[in-house]
């Protein structure tokens, strides 16, 4: 068992932003509010958020170039991260499929290389768009 990773205060303050937020966040969103809570430095920002990416608390969705909270209570790691986004409403959502992480974890492409992180992003239409 991996030993719970103990926030300073920066890092739950915006841990807690993303947490609340509803869609993923961009980093001056993210900025923007905290200044009110006191933290000012852009740099300050930024650690926390590169230190809670690599803690696996908030995984960074790269083509929407923000941040989301980690829905998945057993994800320790952000090295292998797989996500839905839905092309019309944006709906982003962790996807938590073990048959996809067993078939990604022994995957081997034709030169034999295998590979233990990835960040993939899927698209499509979410349930409630699609029936509309
Ligand atoms: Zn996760
Ligand atoms: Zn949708």
């Amino acid at each position: 068992m991996q030993k719970e990773y103990i926030l300073s205060k920066n890092q739950k303050i915006i841990f807690d932003l993303i947490d609340k937020s509803a869609e993923p966040m961009k980093a001056y969103a993210i900025l923007f509010n905290v200044q009110k809570k006191g933290i000012k430095a852009p740099l300050q920002v930024y650690r926390a958020l590169d230190k809670l990416v690599e803690i696996g608390k908030i995984h960074k969705i790269e083509s929407r170039n923000a941040f989301i909270a980690c829905q998945n209570s057993s994800c320790q790691i952000s090295k292998a991260t797989a996500f839905s986004i839905c092309e019309s409403c944006e709906k982003v959502s962790e996807i938590n499929n073990s048959k996809l992480s067993k078939y990604l974890s022994n995957f081997e492409d034709d030169s034999g290389m295998r590979y233990s992180k990835y960040n993939l992003e899927f698209f499509g239409l979410c349930k409630k768009c699609k029936s509309k």
